[in-house]
């Protein structure tokens, strides 16, 4: 076998004969592309790709992650697991891995039941505090565009995150794209397969359990207590619940157990027509029609505060993410063909402790908690979304008349740069305008802001110590993913659900 690296125009990239001849495979030799990046800087757009050409048609066989699970024992350690989000599904599939008895429980409905929520949710407009876009099987990563993409390379083995997703159902092409993604439509199916998984070797699952205490014996946490006073009790705890559960931190607050506040991000959702993020990206109209839904990447500094583009959905639509009532928040996601003709993305804007005049752990939240309320009441005390077309927020005047929009819901007209903190206002304004310098076109009547994007990543974190992921009043206890910190998206929050039933293992 040997590697070559090769750039193939879109055409050749789906031609085997032009893959062939560019990676110089011979008769009786096959060519494989195992990893590809779009890059659409230059006019000529080309996938660079490596390629492995082999002779006859083995190539290489992957090892499936699934094979290295055995059944454990009713009798095995006990791992209490909250959450079954990316953390929580990950750490439960890690904890079988290592011989461990993974008890998960969540407040949500199994993903099978959980769409009859958010579909009433958008029907009927009233949010469901146990079982809605962010709570559930699957977590927020549920319903989203399912972008595979982290910087933390270093916290862990993404390819064994890949290799997990593709086991249980993911399209295996994720594991060449630099930029991979599942889309929504596939994630459910996956996220259930998972759970059939852990199940089959001996993990258990307790759906419609909200925790509402932890269970301390002799200063250590035993287990959970759920709403309904059920105790579920293990060797260890796994807090995987997410950037959501409020109620968590106020757990915390209440016992007096360490909490800190967090710098987050905050702004709104920018939405435009798909066509013209294509023909900015891919320099004009004429671009092949074989080019996927295109995406950007976006990041600047105005007045003090980083302002970048989050979660970018091309081809994609735009939710309300609100997990109780009297809250208004928006986030994206996408199906896996990315073919919604709207391109949205947040526009955020980072807000620390300096910016909120409080000092207390939970300052953050309860400034993200008055946003929300505050965009809710110009939707006029509802999960309708707020929206003002961009070149009016620019100019600080209301709008006249709205863009259609690809939001799930209704959108009302509000005057957004009243509703919104006069500092995230202005950070906005300037960094629309860098963008529009660095994107020509992307300030322009076609697009339009939706609020709020508030829930980018947690305003709290929940400490631990850095060698054994406990947190440091409370042993037993291992906060782990984006709720407590130490993640932002799926694979991240993946990765740490790994690391944190490692660190279970290794304590007798
Ligand atoms: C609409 C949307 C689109 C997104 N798109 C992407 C994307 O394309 N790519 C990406 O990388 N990231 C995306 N994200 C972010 C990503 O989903 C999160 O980073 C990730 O899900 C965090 O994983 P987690 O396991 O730490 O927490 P979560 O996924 O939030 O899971 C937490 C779980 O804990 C449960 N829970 C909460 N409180 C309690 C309690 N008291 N008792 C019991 N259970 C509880 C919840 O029901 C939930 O299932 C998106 C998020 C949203 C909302």
């Amino acid at each position: 076998m040997r590697i070559v690296q090769v750039d193939l125009t879109p055409e050749e990239y789906h031609s085997d004969d032009a893959l062939r001849r560019k990676a110089g495979a011979h008769e009786g030799e096959q060519a494989r592309v195992v990893r590809r990046t779009l890059d659409c800087r230059r006019r000529n757009i080309v996938y660079h790709c490596t390629v492995e050409v082999v002779k006859g048609a083995e190539g290489l066989s992957s090892i499936s992650s699934i094979s290295r699970l055995s059944r454990v024992s009713s009798s095995a350690r006990a791992v209490v697991i909250v959450g079954a989000g990316p953390a929580g599904l990950f750490a439960a599939l890690r904890c079988l891995q290592q011989g461990l008895r993974p008890v998960i429980v969540d407040r949500g409905k199994p993903v099978e039941e959980r769409k009859y929520d958010i579909a009433r949710l958008t029907r009927e407009k009233v949010v469901d505090p146990d079982s809605n876009w962010c709570f559930g099987e699957g977590g927020a990563g549920t319903y989203s565009d399912g972008k595979l993409y982290t910087r933390s390379t270093k916290r862990g083995d993404v390819g064994e995150v890949l290799r997990l997703f593709v086991d249980h159902g993911a399209d295996p092409d994720i594991m060449l794209d630099a930029h991979a993604h599942i889309g929504t439509d596939r994630l459910s199916g996956i996220i259930a397969n998972m759970r059939r998984t852990i199940v089959e070797h001996g993990g258990e699952y307790h759906f419609g359990v909200r925790v509402e205490d932890l269970l301390v014996k002799e200063g250590r946490v035993r287990g959970v207590v759920a709403a309904d006073g059920t105790k579920y009790e293990g060797d260890a705890v796994i807090l995987a619940t997410g950037h959501s559960a409020r109620d968590i931190y106020e757990l915390f607050h209440r016992r007096g157990w360490l909490l800190e506040a967090k710098p987050f991000a905050l702004g709104v959702r920018v939405e435009h027509p798909q066509a013209l993020i294509n023909e900015i990206q891919y320099h004009g109209k004429g671009y092949s029609p074989l080019l996927p839904a295109a995406a950007y990447s976006l990041t600047t500094q105005a007045c003090g505060h980083g302002v970048f583009s989050f979660c970018m959905c091309p081809g994609g639509v735009i939710v309300p993410a609100a997990t109780a009532g009297g809250q208004q928040v928006v986030n994206g996601m996408s199906n896996s063909r990315r073919n919604s003709p709207y391109a949205n993305s947040g526009i955020a804007v980072t807000v620390g402790l300096g910016d909120v005049g409080g000092a207390d752990a939970l300052a953050l939240l309860r400034f993200q908690q008055a946003v929300e309320g505050r965009v809710f009441e110009a939707a006029g005390g509802c999960i309708d979304a707020p929206a003002q077309r961009l070149v009016d927020f620019l100019r600080r005047r209301p709008s006249s008349r709205l863009n259609k929009s690809g939001y799930m819901g209704a959108t009302v007209g509000a005057p957004l740069h009243e509703v919104l903190p006069p500092f995230v206002v202005e950070s906005l304004i300037q960094g629309f305008k860098d963008f529009d310098r660095k994107m020509r076109g992307f300030v322009t009547d076609e697009a339009m802001l939706l609020a709020v994007e508030s829930r980018t990543s947690s305003p709290v974190r929940i400490p631990r110590d850095r060698e054994t992921l406990q947190h440091p009043q409370l042993a037993g206890l291992y906060p782990c993913g984006e709720g407590a910190g130490y993640a932002g998206g799926i694979v991240s929050s993946a990765l740490d659900g790994i690391r944190c039933a490692d660190a279970v293992s290794l304590r007798r």
